[in-house]
């Protein structure tokens, strides 16, 4: 493979960049640039501003609407977004639902979500996960029962990311409790309005209201809300991981972070010198820029197999891990590197609109919040013990 891009690439990487510096709104980057969370109003305004441009659909083929990007400019799209501190597209309706709708959805499935998806009409949340059923996904226990031309869904689901303003979730179900687990799934998309849906926060460890716990009691979906025949409900979970993993290497961030901590590494004095120039700390910033180098190529060679529009297959588990460490990695340094300054914490300013007079502490108010925040890398999309032994049985047969 060729590792310089072409004179039309880079002529591609000029245009994101213009766009990126007229029409992402300063507030929004402000937010992103200091690690303060976001609003669901500053996330829907973001994706309104790509979705008029075409660009809200990166991943998409020309046909359902998308810009019809070859895997080496959807790389370059997302390396330059996090270069300018644009924030990440909500993944579960563009990124993750709407590929198994495409493959696995009716023609009238397609024709009423694929649209409402790409101009950003609904926001999706991921209803997968179940106390007692993460890694073993396959043991989920949430009861979908016919009853005419519906199902009554009863059952729990946990840890759903933005579920608090979803207006529509892709469901993981039981329909036949006698079947061999896997064969015993099917796939249900459910309107979060239904009656019978309660959504309570779980609080994380940096103070954040990103996750929830749904509680299904009998609710009813309509059978047209199923993608796939009864009992496919695991192929389609199968397929949409792959691209949920794929996103979570997430090596455009990676490349902000090792900037943003370098430069941060500079500023910061230890003994009157740079930190940066302390060899201890030198090498594990050399060694984790070192791995992102690696990790880049890697990504690259698993696009550029993918140039077909075929998606990477065990392949993504290797990025999965690889990125989800490297990030980390950059969370615990950037900590380290901020020393007393991280120790404050304001919930007021990080999660809400309270402001912080002094610039400085503005500056360095994120950094223990994300390194908590960052562990959960580790742990959705598969936790890292898992996608090892994918590697182990997959890539290298063991
Ligand atoms: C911040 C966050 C957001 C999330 N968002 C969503 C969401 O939107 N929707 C959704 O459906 N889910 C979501 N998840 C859930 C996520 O997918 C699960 O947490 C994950 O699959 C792990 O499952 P678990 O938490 O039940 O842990 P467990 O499966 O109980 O695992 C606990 C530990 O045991 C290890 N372990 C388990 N089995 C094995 C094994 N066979 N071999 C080796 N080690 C093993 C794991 O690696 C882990 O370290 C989210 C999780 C987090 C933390």
């Amino acid at each position: 493979m060729n590792l310089t891009y072409s004179a039309a690439e880079q002529a591609f990487r000029q245009e994101v960049r213009d766009f990126l510096t007229a029409s992402l709104p300063d507030d929004i980057r402000e937010r992103v640039r200091l690690g303060r969370r976001l609003s669901a109003d500053d996330h829907v305004r973001w994706q309104n501003i790509l979705s008029e441009r075409g660009w809200l659909a990166a991943n998409w083929p020309e046909e359902h609407g998308g810009p019809g990007w070859g895997p080496v400019q959807r790389h370059i799209f997302d390396e330059e977004c996090a270069a300018a501190h644009a924030p990440t597209v909500v993944p579960f309706g563009v990124n993750m639902v709407a590929p198994v709708i495409m493959k696995f959805g009716s023609e009238a499935q397609q024709r009423h979500y694929l649209p409402r998806i790409l101009a950003n009409q609904d926001w999706w949340c991921q209803g997968y996960s179940e106390p007692g059923a993460g890694s073993d996904l396959a043991s989920l226990k949430t009861r979908a029962v016919r009853e005419g031309d519906h199902y009554i869904v009863t059952g729990q689901k946990t840890w759903t990311t933005l579920g608090q303003h979803a207006n529509m979730m892709f469901c993981l179900v039981r329909t036949d409790p006698d079947a061999r687990k896997q064969a015993g799934i099917s796939f249900l998309l459910i309107d979060m309005a239904s009656p019978g849906i309660t959504v309570r926060p779980i609080i994380t460890l940096d103070g954040a209201h990103e996750v929830n716990e749904v509680f299904l009691d009998e609710v009813r979906v309509p059978v047209a809300n199923r993608i796939g025949e009864e009992g496919q409900g695991w192929t389609c979970a199968k397929f949409l991981l792959t691209h949920e993993r794929t996103g979570i290497a997430g090596l455009g961030h990676a490349k902000q972070a090792l900037r943003h901590l370098k430069s941060l590494a500079t500023r910061v004095q230890h003994r009157g010198r740079p930190l940066l120039e302390l060899a201890s700390f030198r090498q594990r910033v050399v060694k984790a820029e070192l791995e992102l180098m690696a990790l880049e190529v890697t990504n690259l060679r698993v696009i550029a197999a993918a140039q077909d529009g075929s998606v990477p297959g065990a392949e993504s588990s290797l990025l999965k891990v690889r990125g989800s460490e490297l990030r980390q990695e950059l969370s615990d340094l950037t900590r380290r590197a901020l020393g007393p300054a991280a120790l404050p914490f304001f919930p007021d300013f990080l999660h809400g609109d309270g402001e912080l007079d002094d610039p400085a502490l503005a500056e360095s108010a994120a950094g223990t919040a994300q390194y908590f925040n960052r562990r959960k890398l580790s742990i959705y999309g598969g936790a890292n013990e898992i996608q090892k032994s994918i590697v182990a049985k997959t890539i290298l047969g063991m």
